[in-house]
């Protein structure tokens, strides 16, 4: 059913095969109302974030290959249009304002969803991998997994929230921190890893940025990160961040960069008992030493996104004010410009795409 007129074709960005260029297509068609099956509901997209997922999608660089010809995109925000007739107690409805992440859907009855690791279900459904994404004009996903945003966050500022933020903030709850202990985030002037650092200042915790560039060093420490290290610059990460904690070294590390060097020296930066969070997806070994990662009871987790409480939690703190995306508006053809943007390590925060 749907009240609005819903166009047979729309724009989108599409790659056609793994590591094809982008190309922006005006005749992409549109599922139409009564075409979109029961839970199914269509979202007409007005922003979306671009994360380095995206890229890594385009590229097609991890293990899992994603479905070609596709429609990335992953963290958008929308209006319903349309929702599947039959579709069981919908909690969303049309006209409402919602937002698609990465996990578009899951069974929500499996042993991993009922844990509260949607992200794990076997049956997952993966926006702008599996499933068509939101570097399009319409969307269609799934009433039981988009995300309502609340009213006092607009929606570009809400987009980058739905994945960058999401995965911070459950990664952070994985991170074994508590008030007044200190985290270092490798990638933080990234688009996952300035959202982290604010919400980790929100949690009480003491912020050691590590990213490289003066841009990226002034939006850090306005953020509240206690002290950075330039990557790029520093001889040795190691005793910055021992010197900086007391010489102990850190309590966490919750390592956003795409790059497998940000792991190298994490468990030698870490006090005894740290905990450190993998988040960044390099396609390479994780290269911990055994020796001292045993000796000094280090605790190693993968964190990846969230799920639909953590996602509910995450856009709340943001609409709260609590955290703000800092991000640069661009048009969806701009895309192409912003992956290579991405792939040089220059965007400072996120780049989030006008649908319309
Ligand atoms: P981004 O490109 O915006 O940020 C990455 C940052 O890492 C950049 O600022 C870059 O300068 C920095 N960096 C590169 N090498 C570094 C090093 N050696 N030390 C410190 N910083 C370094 O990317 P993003 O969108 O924030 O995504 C980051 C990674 O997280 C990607 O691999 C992405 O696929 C992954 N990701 C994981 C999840 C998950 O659920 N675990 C969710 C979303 C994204
Ligand atoms: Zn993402």
């Amino acid at each position: 059913m749907s009240s609005f007129t819903i166009p047979k074709t729309q724009v989108a960005a599409v790659v056609e095969s793994i590591g094809a260029p982008i190309e922006i297509k005006h005749d992409q068609p549109v599922k139409q109302a009564s075409e979109l099956a029961p839970g199914e509901c269509l979202v007409k997209m007005e922003y979306t974030g671009v994360c380095h997922t995206d890229l890594h999608a385009k590229k097609g660089d991890w293990p899992a290959k994603p479905n070609n010809p596709l429609i990335g995109g992953h963290e958008g925000v929308g209006i319903v249009v349309a929702i599947g007739e039959h579709s069981e107690r919908p909690p969303v409805k049309v006209g409402d304002r919602v937002g698609i992440k990465w996990l578009a859907n899951s069974c929500l009855d499996c042993e991993f969803c009922r844990k509260g690791f949607e992200q794990n279900c076997v049956k997952a459904q993966l926006s702008g991998y599996t499933v068509d994404g939101t570097f399009s004009q319409y969307v269609v996903s799934f009433v039981h997994h988009v995300t309502k945003i609340p009213e006092s966050i607009d929606s570009a500022s809400a987009a980058s929230i739905l994945c960058a933020g999401v995965t911070v903030y459950r990664a952070l709850k994985n991170s074994n921190t508590h008030i007044g202990d200190f985290i270092v985030l490798p990638g933080a002037g990234g688009g996952l890893g300035h959202l982290a650092v604010q919400y980790a200042v929100n949690m009480g915790l003491r912020v050691i940025a590590i990213d490289t560039g003066a841009e990226k060093q002034k939006l850090c420490l306005s953020l509240g990160a206690e002290k950075w290290i330039d990557f790029k610059q520093s001889t040795d990460i190691v005793k910055d961040i021992k010197d900086a904690t007391g010489g102990f070294g850190a309590h966490a590390a919750l390592v956003t960069a795409s790059a497998s060097a940000a792991y190298e020296q994490a468990v030698d930066y870490l006090r005894p008992t740290g905990t450190l969070v993998a988040v960044g997806l390099p396609n390479a070994p994780l290269g911990a030493n055994i020796f001292w990662t045993v000796f000094k009871s280090i605790n190693i987790v993968g964190s990846y996104v969230g799920n639909r409480q953590d996602a509910i939690e995450a856009i709340e703190i943001a609409a709260a004010g609590k955290v703000k995306v800092h991000y640069e508006l661009k048009p969806l053809n701009a895309l192409k410009d912003v992956y290579e943007g991405m792939e040089a390590g220059k965007v400072v925060g996120r780049v989030v795409l006008k649908c319309e």
